[in-house]
């Protein structure tokens, strides 16, 4: 899945590449015709009143225009409907089948699809179980559907989004999101970065950039930070709420074990995740030493999860096996007051992919909190514990480590699902600052600033159409 090159390792390159640009510029080339008469016909007064909101024009598909040559009406994907299904050609070799009762659940019509909420009006279940278009037609905005009613209803699905949302077969996704680059120990070199200046300014182009580099790296360094715990938190929550914890809001501490847990001392702690006890591991954690006096020690330890985890992969894949299946119970139990364990109480695996594309998409590993492991199968108990030593030996390879003596001013920011820290041991006396923030809230925050700064430029062509673009949220973003 990712191919190593110099320590830094990237996802293989889409391999429709090429036919989505064919495909952008047919319905770049329909976003001139202005109207559809089908859709027209049956705008509800609801939607007429949606249609206030102008529609933001597109700057990027203006740039395309002058890119993409005219393609010819026989570049159309060649389309079929039979008694169940409407099949779509999107060449010679590769047919999409869409079922008539999803194409009909589908309909993003203002009738059936608000165009200012994003949410569905149709009642899915009046829908007749043996529904059948009453025409179909290939036209340059997408695939248009007449529907059987007693008054014209007429779908039109974009092309783009019919090919990203294929499930049968599954089409490679050549979404625009980007690309996670895995590293090792060479990544000190050039670190991701950004200035306190640029993530702090108004125009949020210095926020994407951070959280780009978070999503491309799985970290980033924020230089140039005050360093009061009151200019950290104002930094934390340039990307959204703070996620409170039994540590509290925003964290402001020394090494005095003012609280039950090995952070609060002066210990080495070896590279792990946090909150593995949570059964929603906290998304990001941001962390700013203020002042380090009469001392030395405390380097900060990142390693890629990710990385580590496609060597174990490499390597040892039934170790890989294991750690992505076998569940790990953990608690935090250092305070009187608090007692958490993850739901269900049998945890969840080191490694966990996304059920539908099979990505690795979360690492979630702490041995220090790790609980009984009662789960095991008996004949597995040796095998286990060989696959997480085999696990401790990529993550703990000079290979892997990334050791940093920060300063204060220098704050990081770790992506908790995918970076695990660590720090050195020390003395003398550290004041530390930091917080946590929800995967969901950053998460949103990206998409919304991807949606503003690197709009998706397929989609763009299509929002020359009626209601499509309303309130500045196409309805066909891939999100919804
Ligand atoms: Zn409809």
């Amino acid at each position: 899945m990712w191919k190593s090159c110099l320590g830094l390792t990237r996802p293989r390159a889409a391999t429709l590449a090429s036919r989505s640009r064919i495909l952008s510029r047919n319905i770049w080339r329909s976003s001139v015709v202005k109207t559809n008469a089908g859709l027209a016909a049956h705008l509800t007064q609801a939607a007429a009143s949606a249609a206030a909101l102008r529609p933001r024009s597109s700057t990027v598909a203006a740039d395309l225009s002058e890119q993409l040559p005219d393609v010819s009406p026989d570049d159309l994907p060649i389309i079929s409907s039979g008694d169940r299904k409407v099949a779509v050609g999107w060449d010679t070799r590769t047919w999409s089948r869409f079922h008539n009762i999803w194409l009909r659940d589908h309909c993003r019509c203002p009738k059936c699809f608000h165009p200012v909420t994003k949410q569905r009006l149709l009642n899915t279940f009046e829908i007749p179980p043996d529904i059948k278009p009453v025409r179909i037609e290939s036209k340059p905005q997408g695939l248009e559907v007449s529907w059987p009613s007693t008054e014209p209803h007429i779908s039109l699905y974009p092309w783009s989004w019919l090919q990203r949302n294929s499930y049968d077969p599954v089409i490679k996704k050549t979404e625009t999101v980007p690309e996670k680059i895995l590293w090792g120990a060479k990544i000190e070199q050039s670190p991701p970065s950004v200035t306190y200046e640029e993530a702090m300014a108004g125009d949020d182009k210095g926020l994407f950039k951070w959280l780009t580099n978070i999503e491309k790296f799985g970290f980033s360094f924020i230089q140039g930070v005050p360093p009061t715990p009151e200019a950290t938190q104002k930094l934390t929550e340039r990307i959204g709420f703070i996620r409170e914890t039994q540590y509290g809001k925003f964290w402001d501490f020394t090494s005095d074990l003012a609280m039950g847990d090995t952070a609060y001392t002066t210990l080495a702690l070896g590279a792990h995740t946090d909150t593995t006890y949570f059964t929603d591991p906290c998304g990001l954690q941001l962390f700013h030493l203020l002042s380090h006096t009469d001392g030395t020690g405390g380097a900060s330890l990142l390693v890629d999860g990710f990385y580590a985890a496609s060597i174990l992969k490499e390597l040892h894949p039934d170790a890989y096996d294991l750690l992505s299946t076998v569940n790990i119970p953990s608690h935090a139990a250092g305070e009187p007051g608090v007692l958490y364990r993850p739901s269900p109480p049998s945890g969840y695996p080191v490694l966990s992919h996304d059920a539908e594309s099979g990505e690795l998409v979360q690492v979630r590993w702490n041995n220090d909190d790790r609980s009984v492991m009662h789960g095991l199968e008996p004949g597995r108990v040796e095998e286990w514990y060989d696959a997480i030593r085999k696990w401790n030996s990529c993550l703990t390879s000079p290979d892997s480590e990334f050791w940093v003596q920060l300063q204060p001013g220098t704050a990081w920011v770790v992506d908790n699902h995918r970076v695990l820290h660590g720090r050195s041991a020390f003395d003398g006396k550290r004041r530390m600052c930091g917080a946590y923030v929800g995967v969901d809230e950053y998460r949103s925050k990206l998409a919304v600033l991807t949606e503003k700064f690197a709009p998706d430029a397929v989609l763009q062509a299509t929002s020359e159409l009626p209601y499509v673009v309303v309130n500045g949220r196409n309805i066909w973003n891939s999100a919804l």
